[in-house]
C-alpha cells in the first residue's frame, strides 16, 4: 500500500504522517516513512540545491522541475518500489502532485509536461491513496513562520503562487475522488488522524 500526504505549507503533513505510521506500526505492520525531496543521499543534495538557493542563484523553473523529477526517480527506484515489493506500507510526504501543483500551477509550467516528466521518472507508479490536507495559504504560512529554516524562501513566493498551488491540489483530487481523501487542515489533529486511519483501514481490510 502506497499512501501519499500532500498539501501546502503548514498543512500539518508531518504530524499526520507520523500519527498514521505509529498507528500502523502498532498493528505490527512494516511501515516505511519517506519524503520528497530528500529521502536519499542523492535526494538530500537535490533538496539543498532547490531549497537553499535563492534569487538569481535559484534554478530556473524547468531546471527545478528536472531536479524534483531526478529526486523522485531515485526515490522510487531505491526506496518506494523495493519497500512495496516486500509488502511494506509506504507513506510519503509529497509525491507527483507536489510537482503538478508547485512546478506546474505555481511556476506555470504546462501541466501535461510536468505530468509526463513525473510518469517517466516514476515508471508510472501511482499512489493507492493521496491524503490532501487542504489549508488556506495565509493560515498555513503563518503556521510555518515560527519555524526558523526556509521562511525567507517561502515569503519570496506570493500568496497568489500559494493559491495556485492550493487549487491545483484540489483540482487533482476532484478529478480522481476515489484515490483522494481531502481534509480541512484546520480541523483538530486527532480528528484528521481518525479520518485518515478509517480510510486506510478500508485498503488493509481486503
Ligand atoms: O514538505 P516540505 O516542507 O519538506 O517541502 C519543502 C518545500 O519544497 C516546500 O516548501 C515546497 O514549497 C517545495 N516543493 C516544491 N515542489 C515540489 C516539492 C516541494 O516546490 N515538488
Amino acid at each position: 500500500l502506497f499512501v501519499v500526504f500532500e498539501g501546502g505549507e503548514g498543512a500539518g503533513k508531518s504530524t499526520q504522517l507520523a500519527a498514521l505510521a505509529e498507528r500502523l506500526r502498532g498493528q505490527g505492520r512494516d511501515v516505511v516513512v519517506t519524503r520528497e525531496p530528500g529521502a536519499t543521499a542523492v535526494g538530500e543534495r537535490i533538496r539543498a540545491l532547490v531549497l537553499e538557493t535563492e534569487g538569481a542563484e535559484a534554478p530556473s523553473p524547468r531546471a527545478e522541475a528536472l531536479l524534483y523529477a531526478a529526486d523522485r526517480a531515485h526515490h522510487v527506484a531505491t526506496v518506494v518500489r523495493p519497500a512495496l515489493v516486500r509488502g511494506a506500507v509506504v507513506i510519503s510526504d509529497r509525491y507527483v502532485d507536489s510537482s503538478l501543483a508547485y512546478q506546474g500551477a505555481g511556476r506555470t509550467l504546462p501541466a501535461e509536461e510536468v505530468s509526463w516528466l513525473s510518469s517517466w521518472a516514476t515508471g508510472g507508479l501511482k499512489p493507492d491513496l493521496v491524503v490532501l490536507l487542504d489549508v488556506d495559504p495565509r493560515t498555513g504560512l503563518s503556521r510555518v513562520e515560527s519555524r526558523s529554516q526556509g521562511t525567507d524562501r517561502l515569503e519570496a513566493e506570493s500568496i497568489a503562487f500559494h493559491e495556485r498551488v492550493r487549487y491545483a491540489f484540489l483540482d487533482l483530487a476532484a478529478a480522481d475522488p476515489k484515490r483522494y481523501l481531502v481534509l480541512d487542515a484546520a480541523r483538530p489533529a486527532e480528528e484528521i488522524a481518525e479520518a485518515v486511519a478509517r480510510r486506510v483501514r478500508e485498503f488493509l481490510a481486503d
